[in-house]
């Protein structure tokens, strides 16, 4: 035992000793390099430091006991076999420091190349590439501004400029021109640049060089722009990084080396195929950057055809390996090609389906898979609507459809612009020359994002796509300037405000609003594209999925429809019938005026008479939305709202009544508004006279409603239709409320049914915490449960959604009180709480009780998993979420957790 107790804490992991399931402890990047390094691909030799240890240095503020002896062990180990010294003047071991979470966030954290060299191991570089002097300069350059930039938090810019400066000295805009005696120049500029801000010049040592920047890849989990994207993306913030320490490759050798990114399918359609950009000599982050134009992948196979086939070698090994569209990044170092990366590639939201559909054609993977592959959030996403062009709109420039949708809005050059214009409201699109993680913010208040730099593997392109964001990226007709806000096209000048649209599908690019029209999926489910007989791979695939998870789901998937029209919509949708029919739209419009008469009436005739008149108009309302929903549960939910809602506001009737008094005009109904909702004014409408609380206190109102329910159901079924309606008591606490109201239903729904053969179903709705705890007594009463999350939420977290939701919801999202908002997704363990308790002390009292749940929730994925698990009948959502609602159902099923489908 006392042995084992003083076992060292195991930090440190080579490549041979990990695997591609390791990713909590060595992040996605060093458990696939180690994947790719036991598969015997040619990945250069290096060890993994762990995201424990990450997670000790953040907490503790220095490195764990024992890191540091155990780095050295493994970087000796890693000289040995590669029979070179770390930063050995003679011939240099260079490395690698590269940061790699255990979710991929790309472009939010650093890495630094060409560690090891100085002012002396960079001679021993170039001798080591047979006296490249260009080559061994242009790296030491590239360290300290990678360094500088990284660990020393130096400005970026800073060193761009002197590139820039080097450049114009030389009359050029390409680096490639630039010699080794221009580069050794700039070197020089880069360490004044370093000493000016560090106040220490560029350290030597190349073992402090290598600790210092593991530490920086330790702190840059926590760098801003790292912490808003994980919030964006809900990736946990105690994760750590893990840092993979890897031996340099050299893409910069000259003409036949070079750099590149591949995927294994395009990552935008999900067509197979060979996808990427290849850069000639050049080092890996120019691909990236956008720094210089890259080349479609093909063209390697002409640069250098026995690399290229190795390449696809190696590609098809990987997919066949992970069953699924891998990304891969390499460098070719004098034609011997090296893989630094690969992973499980992200994709758009129509890849991800038409792949899995793919997939499953080729037999690597089954329909179950399939279907746990895709998500709500993506097929949400395929119901965005697309650009109608006509000849009309004419293509200003075309760039990369980097992350699709369609996009108008109006043009900012910054992401502080953006930020403040989508908080007034205003539609934007970020145009810049190529984006990069300080832009972040901009990012995410945009509705779209043009670049006229960079390809599909850009910074943009990337994260756009990460973020389900409308995106075209090199654009390169553009001609963009930031300072002068204005960017020209073809002879055209779109300065900051004007409207632009763009097609993240197509990549194209038009000036002013174009209009929009509904999705090839939104079509699908309209019923107006037969699935069968249609060779989009898309439909196709969604069809196939959309069946499986039909077929797999235990929920039933109800809508929230006030109206016929939405009703018919939702059925086509999928809907299995109404969750939440709402009463009080059916008292707006032309029928305010009988309200008013309701609300003033004085005597029990002239209630009665206001009741009377809104009696057929709701039944009508009721036959139209029965008849759309012939043969499905209909839950109409009795009226909600206080009724001052339904009068005009305090200000404005005062200001009515002093104008018709001066015209001297009769004030008498105005006055008596006036005074009613005086009368009627609450301080928390929230938690006043509404609901159930309504019905008893308002004589004849819920029983007109429950009167119209039954009388338009009986004509449906004897116009021989088949009406299920199920009248749902809102906002009740206490058992006693709903008994009363239910008694007085009942008598008037045995007068109306007679025998038509009509089953009404009298429930509830579980919305208020007290409801929630007696839900055993209630259950007695009651034939159904419908939680409402929304109010359940607001009276579980003691806030109004109106005031709370712009005031501080943003810091609780900060500090991390909440992952998510609570209204867009259920708070399982508190407001989810009161509905596991109702949901099971209801079925004790009640076995049988039918649970659902209308209100936003019933369309969010995670909920949707949640009232899964607590075994509901059924959610019910507004129409478009159907779709949505039915896919995550299916997924709920598939219990296989583990694969991250981020
Ligand atoms: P990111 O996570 O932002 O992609 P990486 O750690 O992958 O960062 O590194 C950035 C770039 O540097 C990549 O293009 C990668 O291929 C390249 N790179 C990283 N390590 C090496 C190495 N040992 N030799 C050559 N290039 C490397
Ligand atoms: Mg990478
Ligand atoms: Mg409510």
């Amino acid at each position: 035992m006392a042995a084992e107790e003083t076992v060292e804490h195991k930090y440190v992991y080579d490549f041979a000793e990990g695997n591609k399931d390791l990713k909590d402890l060595l992040g996605g990047k060093g458990a696939n390099l180690a994947e790719m390094t036991n598969l015997g691909l040619p990945v250069p030799p290096g060890f993994t430091i762990t995201t424990e240890a990450c997670k000790a240095y953040l907490t503790t503020g220095r490195e764990p006991d024992g890191l540091a002896a155990q780095i050295e062990t493994h970087l000796e180990s890693l000289e040995r076999g590669m029979g070179r010294k770390l930063g050995d003047p003679q011939d240099p071991l260079l490395v690698s420091v590269r940061s790699g979470a255990k979710f991929s966030m790309p472009g939010m954290m650093e890495t630094v190349l060409n560690v090891g060299l100085n002012d002396r191991s960079v001679v021993g570089l170039s001798a080591q590439a047979g006296g490249n002097d260009r080559f061994a300069w242009d790296s030491y350059r590239r360290l300290i501004q990678m360094f500088g930039k990284t660990v020393c938090e130096v400005p970026g810019e800073e060193f761009e400029h002197a590139l820039d400066d080097a450049k114009r000295a030389k009359g050029t805009q390409n680096d490639l021109d630039l010699d080794a005696d221009d580069l050794r120049g700039l070197v020089d500029a880069y360490k004044k640049i370093f000493a000016k801000h560090t106040g220490r010049e560029f350290p030597q040592e190349p073992r402090e060089q290598l600790d210092l920047a593991i530490r920086a890849v330790f702190e840059s989990w926590n760098a801003e722009r790292a912490v808003v994207y994980r919030r964006q993306e809900r990736i946990p913030a105690d994760l750590g990084t893990a840092v993979n320490v890897v031996a340099m490759v050299f893409g910069n050798l000259g003409a036949d080396s070079g750099t590149g990114v591949a995927f294994t399918r395009d990552p935008a359609s999900g067509a197979q195929g060979i996808y990427g950009d290849y850069l000639a000599n050049a080092q890996g982050e120019d691909v990236v950057a956008g720094i210089r134009n890259t080349v479609p992948l093909q063209e390697l196979e002409r640069i250098d055809k026995k690399s290229y086939d190795e390449l696809l070698d190696y590609m098809a090994r990987l997919e066949e390996h992970y069953k699924d569209l891998c990304d891969i990044e390499f460098t070719i170092e004098r034609g011997k090609l090296w893989m630094l990366q690969t992973r499980v590639g992200k994709r758009t939201a129509a890849a991800a389906f038409v792949i899995a559909g793919q997939l499953v054609d080729e037999g690597l993977i089954d329909l179950d898979e399939a279907l746990h592959r895709v998500n709500g959030a993506q097929l949400a996403q395929l119901m965005f609507p697309r650009f109608q062009l006509d000849h009309e709109f004419q293509p200003v420039a075309k760039g990369i459809g980097a992350s699709p949708g369609a996009a108008s809005g109006k043009v900012v050059f910054t992401s502080a612009r953006a930020v403040e214009l989508a908080a007034e409201g205003e539609s934007v699109i970020l145009v810049r020359r190529e984006t990069n993680p300080d832009d972040l913010s901009g990012m995410i208040a945009a509705k779209g994002i043009l670049t006229s730099r960079g390809g599909k593997t850009s910074h943009a392109a990337v994260v756009a796509r990460g973020m389900g964001k409308t995106c075209v990226s090199g654009a390169d007709e553009l001609d963009v300037n930031v300072p002068a806000k204005r960017f020209t096209v073809a002879g055209q000048t779109v300065n900051e405000g004007d409207v632009v649209s763009i097609d993240g599908t197509t990549g194209k690019v038009y000036l002013g609003e174009v209009p929009v029209m509904p999705s090839e999926v939104v079509q699908y489910f309209e019923g107006s594209l037969d699935p069968e007989h249609i060779d989009n791979p898309l439909v196709r695939a969604v069809h196939r999925i959309m069946t499986h998870a039909d077929a797999t789901r235990r929920l039933r998937v109800r809508t929230n429809a006030d109206t016929g029209a939405d009703a018919a919509r939702a059925r086509r949708f999928g809907a299995e019938g109404i969750g939440l029919c709402r009463t009080e739209h059916m008292f707006l419009g032309d029928r305010r005026e009988l309200v008013e008469r309701l609300i003033l009436a004085s005597t029990d005739e002239e209630r009665e008479r206001a009741l009377a008149a809104l009696l057929p108009l709701q039944r009508a309302d009721f036959i139209e939305i029965f008849r759309e929903m012939d043969g499905l549960p209909v839950t109409v939910r009795l009226i909600d709202p206080p009724l001052h809602e339904f009068l005009p506001p305090l200000e404005q009737l005062a200001v009515n009544v002093a104008v018709a008094q001066e015209r001297g005009e009769d004030v008498a109904k105005e006055e008596a508004l006036l005074a009613a909702v005086r009368r009627m004014h609450e301080e928390n409408p929230m938690l006043g006279l509404r609901g159930v609380r309504l019905g008893l206190v308002i004589p004849g109102l819920f029983a007109m409603q429950v009167r119209a329910i039954a009388e338009a159901a009986v004509e449906v079924t004897r116009n021989g239709g088949y009406a299920c309606p199920e009248i749902m008591v809102p906002l009740v606490g206490a058992v006693q409320e709903l008994e009363t109201v239910r008694a007085e239903a009942e008598k008037i729904i045995a007068e109306v049914v007679g025998d038509a053969g009509v089953e009404v179903l009298i429930g509830t709705m579980i919305e208020v915490p007290r409801a929630a705890l007696t839900a055993g007594q209630i259950a007695e009463a009651a034939q159904f449960f419908s939680f409402g999350t929304n109010d359940l939420t607001q009276m579980g977290w003691g806030f109004s959604r109106d005031d709370v939701e712009g005031a501080f919801f943003w810091r609780y999202l900060e500090l991390g009180i909440f992952g998510i908002s609570p209204f867009e997704s259920i708070d399982r363990e508190g407001v989810g709480r009161l509905v596991r308790i109702a949901a099971e002390e209801g079925r004790a009292a009640r076995p049988g009780l039918k649970l659902g749940v209308c209100g936003e929730h019933g369309g969010d994925p995670d909920s949707v998993h949640f009232f899964h698990e607590v075994g509901l009948d059924y959610v019910s959502c507004s129409p478009f979420r159907v779709p949505v609602a039915r896919l995550e159902a299916g997924r709920a099923v598939l219990t296989t957790a583990g694969s991250d489908s981020r």
